[in-house]
C-alpha cells in the first residue's frame, strides 16, 4: 500500500483516537492490513520516491496545520500516521540497490504475509475509498465525543 495512504489513515485514527499511545500501537498494525488488502505497488523507484515525497509533505503539513497546533490531540495524530507510516522505512534501501524481499522485517514486506496485484487505476480508487473512509470514521467519533 502506499505510504501516503498510510500516513493519512493513521493521522485519521490518531485523531478519532485522541490517545498517542493506542494511536501508535493501532497505526503499526493497521500497516499490515493495508498492506495485505489487494493494492498496485509502483513499478519502478520514481513511483517510491513521488509517493514518499507526497507522504513527507503531508506530515509536515499536518505538524504545521495551527488547527492542530491548537488541538489537545496533536501528538495523537502525529504518533498514527508516523507509526503507520513507519514500517515502509525499511525499504528505503530499495533505492539503493537490490535487495532480496526476505531480509526485510515487517510480515507484508518480506512474503510472509502476500497480496494479490491490482491495476493501478482500481488501487487509486480503493486507496481513495480508504482514506475518506477513515476521514469520515474521525469525524464521526470526533464528533460523537464532542457530544458526549
Ligand atoms: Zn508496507
Amino acid at each position: 500500500m502506499h505510504w501516503t495512504t498510510h500516513i493519512i489513515t493513521g493521522a485519521n485514527l490518531g485523531g478519532a483516537l485522541d490517545n498517542p499511545a493506542l494511536a501508535g500501537l493501532l497505526g503499526y498494525a493497521s500497516h499490515a492490513l493495508l498492506d495485505a488488502i489487494p493494492h498496485h505497488d509502483p513499478d519502478r523507484e520514481i513511483g517510491y520516491v513521488i509517493d514518499s515525497m507526497l507522504g513527507g509533505l503531508i506530515l509536515l503539513y499536518l505538524r504545521k496545520k495551527d488547527k492542530y497546533k491548537q488541538s489537545p490531540n496533536l501528538s495523537s495524530v502525529l504518533s498514527g500516521a508516523f507509526f503507520s507510516s513507519m514500517p515502509d522505512l525499511e525499504l528505503v534501501v530499495k533505492i539503493f540497490g537490490d535487495v532480496k524481499a526476505e531480509r526485510f522485517f515487517f510480515p507484508t514486506h518480506n512474503g510472509e504475509v502476500q497480496h494479490r496485484r491490482i491495476s493501478f487505476w482500481i488501487s487509486l480508487f480503493l486507496e481513495t475509498s480508504i482514506v475518506a473512509l477513515s476521514f469520515f470514521a474521525c469525524r464521526y467519533f470526533k464528533n460523537r465525543k464532542r457530544l458526549t
